[in-house]
C-alpha cells in the first residue's frame, strides 16, 4: 500500500510518488520572527513533524527545508519601531523558536535557510523575471510580477483569472482575495524601510516575502521538488505567487504535492496575532501544562480538520498520554518466562497495519491513535487474565517504540534537569535511608524526588518511579 496524501491543486487524494525512489525533498515555510510563534503556527508545524516523521517510518530519507522569514513587512516594521539593526532585533525569536521546537519534541529539518542570507539568489529570480517580461519596475524603483504574463495563476487556489477583478499592484507582503494583483518581487528603499535594505544590482531595497521562499527552497532543493507545505492562509497569496515566479523563472513545474493544514482556532476564530486571541508554548508551560499534553493535541485532530483548541482539551491530552505510560511501565514488568503466545504476536501485527494504514491515508493521525488505544485496551485486558508473557511484553515494547518514533508522546522526551540515573541513584539512597530506619532523611529525599517533578510508588517488588505530567 502507498502513502497517500489530499493534493490541494489537484484538490484530490493522489499516491505519493517521490521523484527519487526512496527520497523525499520537502519544504515547509517556516516563522516570521517579529514575535514567538504561537501555538496556532506550532499546529502546522507539528503536521510537518507528522509528514516528516512518517515518511522516515516508511522507509523515505527526507530532505526538510524550513526557512526563517526574517526580512519582511512586519519584522522591518518591529526593528525600526525599536530603532535596532534587523538581526539584533529578530534573534532573540530564533532562539526561542529552536527552544520552543525541542520542548515539543518537533524534529530538526536538515536545513533552516534565513531570509537575509540568500538576498543574492532573489536578486537572480527578479532578473531573470525582469528579462523574460514577467516582471516590471514600477517608478519607485520597485519590481512587480506581471500577473497577466502567466496563465496557469491561481491553479493552486482555484481562482478563476477570467472571473475576478485584476486589481492593480499590491506592495504588501499579505494581501486579501478580493482582487488578485500584480505583487512585489523587490521593494525599492522607503524611508520607512529605515536601516533595513541591500544595495544590489536592483537598486536599493529589499526583497518581497513570496520570493523569498521560491530562492530558499530551489536553492537546497533543485527547480523541482516533491512536497511543500505550509498552513491554509499560504495558499493564497504566498503559494500562488512563489509558483508563478519559480515556474516562470525556470521553465518546470514547482513542486509535485501541495500539503495544507488547516487553522487552530479558538471560540470560532483562527488563532491570530493580529487578533490578540494566542497563546505563545511559554504561556501555556507556565500554567504547568506539560509540552508533551500541547504535542499531542496538535497531533490529534487531522491536519485537514480545524482544531477548536480548549484547556479541556489540553486537559484529555494529559490523560490520554499518562494511559499510554501507564501502559509502557506495565508492559515493563512483565516476568512471566514463555515463549511467547502466537495469538498476542497476531495482535501486534494487525495493530501495525491498522496505524499504518491510518497513516498511510493522508496522515490520519487521529485514526492511528485510535489503533493503539484499541490495542492498549486488549493488551491490559490480556494482561490482567495473566496470558501475556514477557517475550510478548518485549515484542509490545518494540512494537510500542516504533509508532513513537511517529508521534513521540509516550517516551518521555521532555528536557528534564536530573537524568534517570540521578533520579535512580536517589531512590536507592532513599531505600538505604528507611533500610536503617533513617525516616527523615528518607522523607528528604522523597521531597527532593518531588520537587524534581518524580513521582514515587512503593510497591512490594520495590520503589516504582515516573515523571510527573
Ligand atoms: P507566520 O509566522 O505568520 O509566517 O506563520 C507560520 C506558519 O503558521 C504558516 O505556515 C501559517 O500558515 C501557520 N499558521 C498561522 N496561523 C495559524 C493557525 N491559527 N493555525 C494553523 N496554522 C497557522
Ligand atoms: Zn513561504
Amino acid at each position: 500500500m502507498s502513502v497517500r496524501f489530499f493534493d490541494t491543486r489537484r484538490r484530490a487524494l493522489v499516491d505519493f510518488v517521490p521523484m527519487t525512489p526512496g527520497e523525499v525533498r520537502m519544504y515547509t515555510c517556516g516563522p516570521t520572527i517579529y514575535g514567538l510563534a504561537h501555538i496556532g503556527n506550532f499546529r502546522t508545524f507539528m503536521f510537518e513533524d507528522l509528514l516528516r516523521r512518517y515518511l522516515k517510518y516508511r522507509g523515505f530519507k527526507v530532505t526538510q527545508v524550513m526557512n526563517i522569514t526574517d526580512i519582511d513587512d512586519k519584522t522591518i516594521k518591529g526593528c525600526n519601531a525599536k530603532g535596532i539593526p534587523l538581526d539584533e532585533y529578530t534573534q532573540p525569536f530564533r532562539t526561542a523558536f529552536f527552544e520552543d521546537l525541542d520542548v515539543l519534541g518537533i524534529e530538526r529539518a536538515e536545513h533552516y535557510p534565513s531570509a537575509t542570507h540568500h538576498i543574492a539568489e532573489m536578486v537572480e529570480i527578479t532578473q531573470k523575471l525582469l528579462e523574460s517580461g514577467h516582471a516590471y519596475k514600477a517608478d519607485d524603483g520597485s519590481i512587480y510580477f506581471r500577473i497577466a504574463t502567466f496563465p496557469r495563476y491561481g491553479a493552486l487556489s482555484h481562482m478563476n483569472l477570467a472571473e475576478l477583478k485584476v486589481g492593480a499592484r499590491v506592495n504588501s507582503d499579505e494581501y486579501e482575495k478580493d482582487a488578485v494583483s500584480d505583487f512585489a518581487l523587490w521593494k525599492a528603499w522607503d524611508p520607512q524601510d529605515g536601516t533595513v535594505f541591500w544595495d544590489t544590482p536592483l537598486g536599493r531595497g529589499r526583497p518581497g516575502w513570496h520570493v523569498e521562499c521560491s530562492a530558499m527552497s530551489m536553492k537546497y532543493l533543485g527547480q523541482t521538488f516533491d512536497i511543500h507545505t505550509g498552513g491554509v492562509d499560504n495558499i493564497f497569496p504566498h503559494h500562488e505567487n512563489e509558483i508563478a515566479q519559480s515556474e516562470a523563472s525556470t521553465g518546470v513545474p514547482f513542486v509535485n504535492h501541495w500539503l495544507h493544514a488547516e487553522h487552530l482556532i479558538v471560540e470560532g476564530r483562527r488563532m491570530a496575532k493580529s487578533l490578540g486571541n494566542f497563546y505563545t508554548l511559554r504561556d501555556l508551560t507556565g500554567r504547568g501544562i506539560p509540552a508533551v499534553a500541547v504535542r499531542y493535541l496538535l497531533l490529534s485532530t487531522h491536519y485537514r480538520q480545524q482544531l477548536n483548541f480548549t484547556f479541556e482539551g489540553l486537559e484529555a491530552a494529559r490523560n490520554a498520554i499518562g494511559r499510554l505510560r501507564d501502559f509502557r511501565q506495565r508492559l515493563t514488568e512483565v516476568t512471566g518466562e514463555g515463549a511467547g503466545h502466537p495469538d498476542f504476536a497476531e495482535l501486534i501485527t494487525q495493530s501495525r497495519t491498522g496505524f499504518e494504514d491510518s497513516l498511510d491515508d493522508d496522515l490520519n493521525a487521529s485514526g492511528g491513535l485510535g489503533v493503539l488505544f484499541e490495542f492498549l485496551r486488549e493488551a491490559n485486558r490480556r494482561m490482567d487474565a495473566g496470558t501475556v508473557d514477557h517475550q510478548d511484553a518485549a515484542q509490545a515494547l518494540r512494537f510500542l517504540d516504533s509508532l513513537d518514533s511517529v508521534l513521540g508522546v509516550i517516551k518521555d522526551q521532555t528536557k528534564s534537569d536530573s537524568s534517570d540515573a540521578e533520579i535512580e541513584q536517589l531512590i536507592r539512597d532513599r531505600e538505604n535511608a528507611r533500610a536503617t530506619k533513617q525516616w527523615a532523611r528518607s522523607d528528604e529525599i522523597r521531597a527532593e524526588l518531588a520537587a524534581k517533578g518524580v513521582i514515587l510508588e512503593d510497591t512490594p517488588g520495590g520503589t516504582r518511579w515516573k515523571r510527573k505530567l
